[in-house]
């Protein structure tokens, strides 16, 4: 029997994950966006960072090994000081490792990272699509109660610490927000520009959507965008959209449309154009139009993932590993908004 195991286990190991062998890329990089404007990159998570005569301002340091590289590398090709750290939204993957420029750098983000970065206590209710998986109304998500919410199912091992068999919200809050984020010391609510060297980078609020502290980062001189994770260019938002807000995304995609930019570059995958934005906002719009029309017929959420066709928008990336989540995640999104309501 243990050599079956071990036989599968060789199998599955080897089987080539489609786009991981044709994507021979270096795992950091730093590529020239527009005049002093970068992106750098490691693996999977990119961030940016405008060169100015009297410093630079930094967006998303990633975590500590990336800042870093990019420290060293910052140094030695322009010999400044990184003098702003900008967020674009508080999840440990991208706004972690941002110690490495503390001495000389002021830290800006969105107002409700404030909140955000505070843990939660043990007992704090579970929030509202938490609730709807909470089966046995114990306030913890047990193992079978995560099964298909795969933000907090993939992660259940490594972060139920007190080993009770439940995570309660403390626990999944470390998913996405546990890390050593430094806190922002500059945060504004709708709009804020910074001013360095000449330059100008506008740090934009276009409300609710992936989080609630989710910042566009504007370069008005470059015409660029920095967008993450509620925005990226031809490809499908990640798996059961996490811990989004619907409606609200939607509307959020609606004003970056209206900002005066050519280049989107987001922190994954490649940079794109307003017509990629557009795209998006009508894949979700549709959906969330989609699903709202199937919940008003009473289906369940089963129905409804049988129900709904989007393979019009298959040409996306990752269409088929977040296709069925997106579908799931927008059902829970709008039936616990109804609940909320109910309970006022
Ligand atoms: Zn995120």
């Amino acid at each position: 029997m243990k050599n079956i195991h071990y036989l599968v286990y060789i199998f599955f190991t080897f089987i080539p994950v489609p786009g991981l062998i044709a994507q021979e890329q270096p795992e950091r990089e730093i590529t020239n966006v527009k005049g002093d404007l970068y992106r750098f990159r490691e693996v999977r998570h990119i961030g940016m960072f405008l060169v100015t005569p009297e410093g630079i301002i930094l967006v998303d340091p990633t975590n500590s090994k990336v800042s870093s590289w990019l420290k060293e590398q910052l140094d030695k090709r322009f010999n400044l000081p990184v003098k702003y750290v900008i967020y674009s939204h508080s999840h440990n993957d991208h706004s972690s490792g941002g110690e490495v420029f503390q001495d000389t750098a002021i830290f800006v983000g969105h107002i409700n990272m404030l909140k955000n970065l505070k843990k939660p206590k043990i007992n704090d209710p579970l929030l509202p699509r938490e609730v709807l998986w909470d089966i046995n109304k114990d306030n913890l998500i047990q193992k079978n109660e995560s099964i298909g919410h795969n933000y907090i199912e993939d992660y259940f091992d490594l972060y139920d610490k007190d080993k009770n068999g439940g995570l309660d919200r403390s626990e999944i809050w470390e998913i996405r927000f546990g890390g050593n984020q430094i806190p922002p010391q500059i945060v504004y609510s709708d709009k804020a520009t910074i001013s360095l060297g000449g330059k100008t980078v506008e740090l934009i609020y276009t409300g609710k959507n992936h989080t609630d502290d989710m910042t566009v980062v504007y370069f008005p001189d470059e015409k660029t965008i920095y967008t993450v994770d509620f925005l990226t260019p031809k490809r499908l938002p990640r798996t059961d959209l996490d811990g989004g807000f619907l409606p609200d995304w939607v509307d959020s995609l609606k004003k970056v449309e209206l900002i005066d930019f050519n280049i989107i570059s987001p922190g994954h995958e490649a940079p794109g154009t307003k017509q990629d934005v557009t795209e998006q906002r009508k894949y979700l719009e549709e959906l969330v139009e989609k699903v709202s029309l199937q919940i008003l017929q009473g289906k369940t959420e089963e129905e409804i993932l049988r129900a709904i066709d989007m393979s019009h928008y298959n040409h996306l990336m990752e269409y088929d590993l977040s296709i069925l989540g997106n579908i799931s995640g927008v059902y829970e999104m709008l039936i616990s908004n109804i609940m909320v309501n109910q309970r006022r």
